[in-house]
């Protein structure tokens, strides 16, 4: 039988050692922090739930061996979200496809991460025996989305368009006022 692992609180060294891949996705409802980001209240996410935003993920780790010492512990994660953003160049919601896609290698304790952190090109997490890996996704994710969400290209402005055309309107409208004036010509006395 399959040994269960549980990604709130993950024996990352035991899981390691099984040398297995996880994955899955449940509702942003359930990352608080992320859904901030989102446009849409949490609420609104929750109500129309018939196909609640789903984040995604996949999660791998290995023990790779170090010629006279400890395995290291690394974790390779990978998620996925669709967030609703508010577009910063026509306010208008824009949808963004966020992804992140990281590595990091464990090390036993802060002063080690601390001290290796920047002759070390992946990232560096401290070994616990109960790690939430559903917390690191969602910082994962929230690094991963844009600062300024835009639209590629924005969609027209419905109400600035409907605007001008009712100004046009307005224009062909008017009375001509040379048509008016070649009216009094003709005119009879
Ligand atoms: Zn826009």
């Amino acid at each position: 039988m399959e040994k269960f692992f549980d990604l709130n609180r993950l024996n990352v060294k035991a899981f390691a050692k099984e040398g297995r891949r996880l994955d899955g996705h449940k509702s942003l409802a359930q990352f608080a922090r992320l859904a901030e980001l989102a446009d849409t209240p949490v609420e609104t996410i929750l109500k129309d739930s018939d196909q609640p935003t789903q984040v995604s993920w996949a999660i791998q780790c290995e023990l790779v061996p170090i010629l006279g010492g400890d395995s290291q512990v690394w974790m390779q994660l990978q998620a996925e979200v669709d967030l609703q953003m508010q577009c910063q160049r026509c306010m208008a919601p824009v949808n963004l496809a966020v992804k992140a896609n990281a590595t990091f290698r464990f090390v036993s304790d802060e002063a080690t991460a601390e001290a290796e952190d920047d002759e070390s090109e992946e990232d560096l997490l401290v070994l616990t025996a109960e790690f939430n890996v559903f917390e690191l996704i969602e910082d994962e994710l929230i690094m991963s989305a844009p600062i300024v969400p835009m639209h590629v290209a924005c969609p027209t402005l419905v109400p600035m368009s409907a605007v001008d055309e009712a100004f046009e309107e307005a224009l062909e409208a008017r009375p001509n006022p040379f048509a008016a004036l070649a009216k009094l010509k003709n005119k009879p006395n």
